[in-house]
């Protein structure tokens, strides 16, 4: 597309198959410039991340974390009895806030001048988009079609659910089994945990959150054990059967020991694979990766000239905030000579993340042993603390703090944080470290007290 000029012989500049994260972020900021675009989606809008993922996830935390918050209270003076959890009106009032959310989107998608399909879409060819009886002609096409979780084979399958499930379950699940070591396997049994499940997470690896920094991990799991999810590592579930006392699991760990558990509910969180099927990729001539994912440049831009693809289609950091990066930048890159903005790419490093477990986990750079690969000599420094709250709270929780420093540059290359709100304190720290700030600076820079997030900018001495 050329400044003003029209394709009339396309129905639209851009269809956008997908209306999560990235593909709403790109629809709508390609209609507010001038481009006539078009969106399908197959299901309610906002995707995973609106519909059952972040948002419900979150708010679910919110709710597990006054449980705590109504146990800790008595040290501060609170008398009286904590009141009890009516899931019912939990899921009802998260039900009707995504309903609000679904509308939002329709909404800035109808006043931005997106034309919203509903209804499965299909590539027949780079420039044709089918929807049952209906083909259009479009100049490009953006897939933006999430991901799916995903359950190995495992006798007894059948009976268990993912997190699509989770936020909508009949009756609460006294007894819940996790799988998985993940983002979503840790989430989960922590919020669960928190709404009073009795809780046990199976984990087929020797820590859980594969990636992260290794004393995050092991700090993650001892807080987590306190607050009552049983962790069994190095465990693999053989075979899930359904019985009159609920659902029993039979585990096998690597030792060759063997324990058998009931559960009402099996939840597995082993992964998502990227949504490609049924969209007629391939036979188009869309090339996908050997994990089933579709592969783009640094623009985006597929095997097929024409065809481009952002977020959790193209399985690599599956996160909102990176899928809405990515659609700014395609939007940019395809309309760029619209706006006279120049193409640009995304930057990966030092992309912060949070975990939600209770407490948080907030990270951002490398972990110790990625920056020892990377960089040569790194210094680390290194702070466990009981918060100020809990020296009258009653509770056992423990806060950990990382910081890694390159020797060579004085550059702050890792920072990680378990604890409370971790998430939130990142967020300020990451803008730092995307603008290079060294330890040097991060010793000039003033506290504020008495806060946590403070004791990242006074840690003086190394331990490493
Ligand atoms: P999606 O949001 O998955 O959207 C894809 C859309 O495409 C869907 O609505 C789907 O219905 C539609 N679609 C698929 N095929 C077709 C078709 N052929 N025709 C029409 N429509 C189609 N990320 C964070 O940053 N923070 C979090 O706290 C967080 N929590 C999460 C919790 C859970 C439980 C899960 C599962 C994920 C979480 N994520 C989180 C990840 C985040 O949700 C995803 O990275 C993000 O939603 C990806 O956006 P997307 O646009 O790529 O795809
Ligand atoms: P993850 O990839 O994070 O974790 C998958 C887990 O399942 C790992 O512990 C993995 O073990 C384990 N696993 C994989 N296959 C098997 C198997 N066959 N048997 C037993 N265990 C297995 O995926 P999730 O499903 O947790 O989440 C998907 C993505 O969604 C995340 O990676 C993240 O990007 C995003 N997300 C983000 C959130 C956030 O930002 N807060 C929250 C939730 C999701 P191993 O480590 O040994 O490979």
């Amino acid at each position: 597309m050329k400044g003003n000029e029209r394709m009339p012989d396309f129905d639209f500049d851009l269809f956008v198959i997908g209306g999560g994260s990235g593909g709403v972020r790109a629809a709508r900021m390609a209609a507010q410039r001038g481009a006539r675009v078009a969106l399908a989606e197959v299901a309610a809008m906002g995707g995973t991340c609106v519909n059952v993922g972040c948002i419900p996830k979150k708010l679910y935390s919110y709710a597990a974390h006054y449980a705590d918050a109504f146990e800790e209270s008595h040290g501060f003076g609170w008398v009286g009895n904590a009141p009890v959890l009516d899931w019912e009106l939990l899921k009802t009032n998260r039900a009707r806030e995504i309903a609000r959310l679904n509308g939002v989107y329709n909404q800035l998608l109808n006043s931005s001048g997106v034309k919203i399909i509903t209804g499965w879409a299909t590539l027949r060819d780079g420039h044709t988009v089918q929807m049952d009886q209906q083909t259009f002609t479009v100049k490009t096409i953006l897939i933006a079609t999430g991901g799916t979780p995903t359950v190995p084979a495992v006798s007894g399958r059948e009976h268990v659910v993912t997190s699509d499930q989770m936020f909508d379950l009949t009756p609460f699940p006294q007894r819940l089994l996790v799988v998985g070591g993940g983002y979503i396997a840790c989430e989960f049994a922590s919020i669960f945990n928190g709404l009073g499940a009795s809780v046990t997470q199976v984990h087929r690896g020797e820590k859980v959150l594969t990636g992260f920094d290794d004393d995050v991990r092991q700090f993650i799991a001892a807080e987590m054990g306190k607050t009552g999810v049983t962790l069994q590592l190095n465990s693999e579930v053989a075979a899930i059967t359904k019985t009159a006392e609920g659902l029993q699991v039979d585990v096998k760990d690597r030792s060759g020991g063997t324990s058998r558990l009931l559960a009402d509910t099996v939840l597995y969180a082993t992964g998502r694979v990227p949504n490609t099927n049924g969209l007629g990729l391939e036979a188009a001539g869309v090339a996908l990766n050997a994990k089933g994912a579709v592969e783009v440049n640094a623009h985006y831009q597929t095997s097929l000239p024409s065809v481009y693809a952002i977020g959790d289609v193209t399985a690599r950091l599956q996160l909102t905030p990176v899928a809405l990066g990515e659609a700014m930048v395609v939007v940019d890159h395809l309309l760029g000579a619209l706006t006279g903005k120049k193409p640009r790419s995304m930057s990966y490093e030092f992309v912060p993340t949070a975990v939600f477990t209770h407490p948080n986990i907030g990270t951002v750079g490398y972990s110790e042993a990625d920056a020892r690969q990377k960089f040569g000599k790194v210094s680390v420094y290194r702070s466990e603390f009981k918060a100020l709250k809990h020296t009258l709270s009653g509770s056992a929780e423990r806060t950990l703090m990382k910081l890694l420093v390159d020797d060579a540059s004085d550059r702050v290359v890792g920072l990680h944080m378990v604890g409370p709100d971790a998430g939130e304190i990142v967020q300020g720290f990451a803008v730092a470290m995307k603008a290079g700030a060294t330890k040097a600076v991060f010793d000039s820079t003033i506290g504020i007290h008495p806060t946590a997030a403070e004791e990242f900018v006074t840690m003086r001495e190394p331990v490493a």
